[in-house]
Formats: structure tokens, C-alpha cells, sequence
């Protein structure tokens, strides 16, 4: 039932506070050896091509800008291809851009 999907419920802007807790929040997480061993797997989240972990970066999938939080349920590993992919299209492009990659890999879960 997501016919009448008002983007301002999904976008709502995260206040400064609330952006400078979760960039902090995030340079820690990258120090994690949580995250240390997803970079070593050195694996893009989102066209699940192969990188020297070095080539990685931290993505929140939930914009920190948006309200997504610095926690390991909200950041994927990022090759810097589909980072600045990401970052240049709005969602719902995205979306669009993911069906194009989803339909290339058939071997995703
Ligand atoms: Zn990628």
C-alpha cells in the first residue's frame, strides 16, 4: 500500500547535533575490528565487485544527513564507484540503478 509515499516521512533533516554524533559515532565504527574484517572480505555492498579493502569506504545506507544512525546495521562497505553514485542520485534513482546492477548478478541472495 505504498501508493501515496510522502517522501518529507522518509526525509526528515537530521539536525547538526544529530549529524556531528553520528560522523564521530562513524569514525569509531571504522576503527572497529567489526569493520575491519567486512573490508578485509573486500567486497562492495552494492555492485558486489571485488576491491583492495583500501579501496572501500564506510556508506551509511540510511544518509547520516537523513536521520540514519553510525551503526552496524546501517553501514555497508562502498567501492568508490558506487559511492559517488550514490551520493549524486536521489533514491529513487538508486533504486533504479540497484534493479540495473540486481539484474546482472543473479547470483545475489
Ligand atoms: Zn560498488
Amino acid at each position: 500500500m505504498a501508493e501515496n509515499i510522502d517522501f518529507d516521512d522518509y526525509f526528515v533533516p537530521a539536525d547538526e547535533e544529530h549529524v556531528k554524533r553520528e560522523k564521530s559515532r562513524a569514525r569509531k565504527l571504522r576503527k572497529s575490528q567489526w569493520w575491519k574484517n567486512i573490508l578485509g572480505r573486500g567486497q562492495c555492498h552494492y555492485c558486489r565487485e571485488r576491491f583492495h579493502p583500501g579501496d572501500l569506504t564506510m556508506d551509511h545506507v540510511v544518509p547520516v544527513i537523513r536521520g540514519g544512525l553510525s551503526t552496524r546495521g546501517n553501514v555497508v562497505p562502498c567501492c568508490k564507484a558506487c559511492n559517488s553514485a550514490k551520493t549524486h542520485r536521489l533514491p529513487i534513482e538508486w533504486d533504479d540503478h540497484m534493479d540495473r546492477l540486481s539484474g546482472r548478478d543473479s547470483g545475489k541472495p
